[in-house]
């Protein structure tokens, strides 16, 4: 047979997705955990090492007080694992909360060999600890750490130590008393190895804290997006916006900033001369339109040029509003550009948008403006759209146990 061509721009997408298949635990291989050796210890929960905190050590600040200051409030304990190309990764540790050491010459304080995840677990009104869907995050986080030449490891792996640290710390900082709060988890994996030159790291560390993080989604008036300077991109075709990599991020706050001095809450980034729409700060954006011949369509950025995040809560909306909208909307995921935005607020076909992240949940968004041109968007609740209040409805109760679904993954915690 005559091997298939590719398309030489398509060679470093394959290397990912070659690195991804040679994952053990997806390609049901021997348990390694690196995809490069054999010797080499896998990530492995059960051989987690806890060492508790003095319980009494650090009362629970109520949610307000928590998110009031400069600093993020997290809980009693985190989780490190630490991983050496020689050995493999270390027995994971459950430990108080408190600072890393590193060396100055780290390799992730240079070359930003770092990604992360974000998900919430939440405080059920029946009294359950939930996480919303966390094996897409742990996978994800996977093909991140691929993407900047960190180690990989099993994701049922990370998400059973995600479960653990909820288990230990969920009853005391998520108390069955506050019923519809939620906490922050943040796992992520540095490049620890103190040796300067661009090199992939032969040590890392992986880190998962627990904190409080404030409430975004729902800011008065909507969220009020401005679209990115003109000689300005977040991300780019053949670059790695569909990666959770922190280098995404610190070079977005300069754009960020200037739009906020201006009264706006994020950047609707665009891409190309076309300005294709792709994400709303560090979420996904989603707009409900009518067509010029007058069917309504939530339509969304695709994800098949890799510019932007396969957002957990982006995917779950567009789930359920297939399942659940069928019958009043079409969703389409598709490039559609600025110009297509604009040219439908002239003709009065902008039904409501909204943002769709972990951080920001589902965010109404009352403005968008790209140079001198200023798009309002109706909110036909008030505070927020008919559709966007439907779909945040049904996802509010899967995370909060008003609906058991499959998405909803019970924490069983230990008291
Ligand atoms: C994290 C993130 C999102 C949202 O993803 P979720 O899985 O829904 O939290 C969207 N866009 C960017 C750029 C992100 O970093």
């Amino acid at each position: 047979m005559i091997p298939q061509k590719r398309p030489a721009e398509d060679l470093a997408a394959t290397a990912l997705e070659h690195k991804i298949a040679e994952q053990p635990a997806l390609s049901n291989g021997s348990a390694n955990g690196t995809g490069n050796g054999s010797s080499l210890a896998p990530l492995d929960a059960s051989k987690l090492i806890i060492t508790r905190a003095d319980p009494a050590a650090r009362p629970v600040p109520d949610e307000a007080t928590a998110c009031s200051g400069n600093e993020t409030v997290c809980t009693d304990h985190m989780i490190t694992v630490s991983w050496n190309s020689s050995t493999g990764w270390s027995a994971p540790e459950l430990k108080p909360y408190g600072p890393l050491t590193l060396m100055p010459t780290a390799s992730v304080l240079h070359y930003a060999t770092e990604c992360f995840e974000g998900l919430k677990a939440f405080r059920g009104f029946d009294g359950k600890l939930r996480l919303f869907r966390p094996d897409l995050n742990c996978k994800r986080m996977l093909m991140s750490t691929l993407r900047i030449s960190l180690p990989g490891f099993d994701p049922a792996e990370l998400e059973k130590l995600i479960i653990m640290l909820m288990s230990i710390d969920g009853p005391k900082w998520l108390p069955a008393s506050r019923p519809g709060s939620f906490l922050y988890l943040r796992p992520a994996i540095i490049g620890t190895q103190p040796q300067l030159g661009v090199q992939t790291p032969k040590e890392a560390l992986l880190f998962i804290t627990a904190s409080f993080m404030p409430r975004m989604d729902s800011p008065k008036g909507g969220m009020k997006l401005h679209t990115n300077p003109e000689d300005m991109v977040r991300a780019w075709v053949g670059g790695f916006g569909y990666a959770k990599v922190g280098a995404n991020y610190g070079p977005s706050l300069l754009a960020t900033n200037e739009a906020k001095e201006r009264g706006f809450t994020q950047i609707l980034w665009l891409y190309g001369k076309e300005g294709y729409c792709t994400e709303a700060g560090a979420s996904n954006f989603f707009l409900v339109w009518k067509t010029p011949e007058g069917k309504t369509q939530l339509i969304t950025a695709p994800l098949d040029d890799k510019l932007i995040l396969d957002g957990v809560t982006r995917r779950s909306v567009v789930q359920l509003a297939k399942e659940r909208l069928a019958d009043e909307l079409e969703v389409v995921e598709r490039k559609y550009t600025i110009d297509e935005v604009i040219q439908a607020h002239k003709e009065g076909r902008i039904v409501e948008a909204f943002a769709a992240g972990t951080a920001f949940f589902i965010c109404p968004v009352s403005q968008i403006r790209h140079r001198d041109v200023d798009v309002h968007i109706p909110m036909a609740q008030g505070d927020v759209g008919e559709y966007t209040a439907k779909i945040k409805q049904w996802m509010a109760n899967i995370m909060y146990g008003k609906e058991q679904h499959p998405w909803g993954v019970v924490v069983e915690e230990q008291q």
